[in-house]
Order: C-alpha cells, then sequence, then structure tokens
C-alpha cells in the first residue's frame, strides 16, 4: 500500500505557521503535541488566557529544544474548545523559527464549543473549511488539519455530526482528519461515517493507538487505508517506553510502516497551573525512542519513512 514517496508528496504542502512547506523543506516532523491546553470548561475565568511573556518564557524553549534535536516542524493538535490559541502559537513559531501546523475541528463532549450544537451541518462543514482555506481567526494561518474525537463507548450524536462535517471539508480540501478516539472499534465506526461522505481512508489519522490494544483492530484500520499513531513516547518516565517500543516494533512487522506516525503528545502551557506548569519536552522520540528503535534493528531507511517521510505524507495536501 505504501506508494512511492516521492509520488505521494509531489506538489503537496504542508500547512504551518510560516507558510505552506514542501518535501523538500522539511525534515522529522512531529505529527502530535500541543503547546496550550486548557481542560477546564470553557467559561472559566482566565480560560486559555495566558501572559504573553510568561507563555514565551515556558514554550520557546520547547521549540528551541525540538529545533536543536533536529525537529523540523510539529504539528499543533489543540482544537477550539481545548484552548486553541493560534497567535500565541504564531508569535512563538516565528521567534524560534520552528514551523508550527494548527487545527481545526471540534472534540469530543464535554469540550464541544456550545455554537456547534446550534450550528447547521452546512455551517460546521463551511467553518472548517474556510479555517482549512482561508486561515484561522484573523492569524493569515491555515489549518493544517481537523482534529476531531469521540465518547470512549461510541460516537454521540454531535461527534456524528462533527465526523461527518470534517470528512466533506476534509474531501474538497485533500486535509487530514484526526481523531483522539481509544476504542478501535469506534474509529473503524467514524472511518466509515467519513467514507461515506467521500473521503478518502488515507485522509483519515487514528489517533492514540497505542489505547487500541487488540492488535487485529490496529490491523484493520490499517487495511482499511488509514493512518494510525503511537504518540505517548516519553510518557512513561523511567523505562516508561518499553511497551510502545514493542507496540511500534509488532506494528513494523506486520507490515504497517508505511502508516505508522510517532509523536510525544507532550508540552503545554497550562493556564490553570501557576505559570503554566511544567512541560514535557519534545526531546524524547531523538533523544532516545529513536535510538532504541535503531537498537532493536530498525534500519535508517525505516525510522525515515517513520518520522520524515510519513507525517508528510499524513499531512500535506
Ligand atoms: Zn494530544
Amino acid at each position: 500500500m505504501t506508494e512511492p514517496t516521492d509520488t505521494a508528496a509531489r506538489g503537496r504542502r504542508l500547512h504551518t505557521t510560516l507558510g505552506a512547506l514542501g518535501a523538500q523543506d522539511v525534515g522529522l516532523v512531529l505529527p502530535h503535541e500541543h503547546l496550550l491546553v486548557d481542560f477546564r470548561p470553557a467559561g472559566s475565568p482566565g480560560f486559555a488566557r495566558a501572559d504573553p511573556a510568561v507563555f514565551a518564557s515556558v514554550v520557546d524553549p520547547l521549540l528551541a529544544g525540538a529545533a536543536a534535536a533536529g525537529v523540523t516542524a510539529l504539528v499543533e493538535c489543540t482544537p477550539p474548545g481545548l484552548g486553541r490559541r493560534v497567535d500565541l502559537v504564531l508569535d512563538a513559531s516565528r521567534r524560534t523559527g520552528l514551523p508550527v501546523v494548527v487545527a481545526t475541528g471540534v472534540y469530543r463532549e464535554p469540550w464541544v464549543p456550545d455554537w456547534v450544537y446550534g450550528a447547521s451541518d452546512d455551517e460546521l462543514e463551511a467553518w472548517m473549511h474556510r479555517e482549512l482555506t482561508e486561515g484561522v481567526e484573523g492569524s493569515g494561518v491555515l489549518a493544517g488539519f481537523i482534529k476531531i474525537s469521540a465518547a470512549e463507548d461510541g460516537i454521540r450524536p454531535v461527534e456524528e455530526r462533527v465526523v461527518r462535517a470534517a470528512a466533506r471539508a476534509a474531501a474538497r480540501t485533500g486535509a487530514l482528519v484526526g481523531s483522539h478516539t481509544t476504542d478501535g472499534r469506534v474509529v473503524l465506526g467514524q472511518i466509515d461515517l467519513a467514507v461515506a461522505e467521500g473521503l478518502a481512508p488515507d485522509r483519515f489519522l487514528s489517533i492514540h493507538t497505542q489505547t487500541i490494544t487488540d492488535p487485529g483492530l490496529r490491523q484493520a484500520i490499517v487495511d482499511r487505508g488509514a493512518w494510525i499513531e503511537f504518540d505517548d513516547v516519553g510518557q512513561g518516565g523511567r523505562d516508561g517506553d518499553a511497551r510502545t517500543l514493542e507496540l511500534v516494533l509488532d506494528s513494523l512487522a506486520a507490515g504497517q510502516t508505511g502508516r505508522v506516525l510517532l509523536s510525544h503528545d507532550a508540552g503545554w502551557f497550562d493556564p490553570a497551573l501557576p505559570g503554566g506548569g511544567t512541560p514535557r519536552p519534545f526531546t524524547d522520540l531523538t533523544g532516545s525512542f529513536l535510538p532504541a528503535l535503531r537498537a532493536a534493528g530498525v534500519g535508517a531507511g525505516v525510522l525515515d519513512e517513520l518520522c520524515v517521510r510519513n507525517p508528510f505524507r499524513a499531512f500535506a495536501r
């Protein structure tokens, strides 16, 4: 199923805070990170707020550290409803020179913004389409993909409306739809809904694949043609990546190399915590995880596919 990269990537662009980048412009890309997330209800005092100077003091070192480790771009996966702040992300990206891909889309309940419940299906689709093609909140930055989610025990009605609208907006633009979904059967249901709306299966990404414990379900998602993402690198503390390492090696052995993405789901400035909290860095992948894969016998060409070619093929349009 792996297309020759040159063909798959030709003419496609990764839309970032620093403009549209071609395959030749980027190397290692982190497909799932965050610079600011606020899990509190949207009406909470100080929701999604950050003093720009404090934000810079927390986030700039994270981005600079990533760049120093060889990261050439990262994807900021925070949708509206979880405190998306493209203005702050754009400033941090400009200061550090690291291109960042930002998201449009709608997260799961209870983080669905109020206006979404009152919007028609066409309005939802048009809003996502506009953010992908005209930009986000007057920032001039185009959304680089659509982030959605679903409840763990099944797709709620509003989430079904979102996946359908996202699929239609993505089908019109070639954008990727990435879903935070922890149950593999729910993922397959989302893919069915998206494909019914005209989305090509390779425009769908199943986020947090490490939570899908049944290898048969992971295989089923790949067999449909969708992407899978192991994005908890660095989260387990000392030796904590052993399980993720095993999952990735299993996935490679199962022939899924051309559909696998790797990231940390790290960061981030949390407005609910004093000073934004203490974020995790974006450097465990390059610092320890890739060396561990190498030590396990994974060759340079495969590592390049996982961290350079795959993220571009998944997110560029
Ligand atoms: Zn995340």
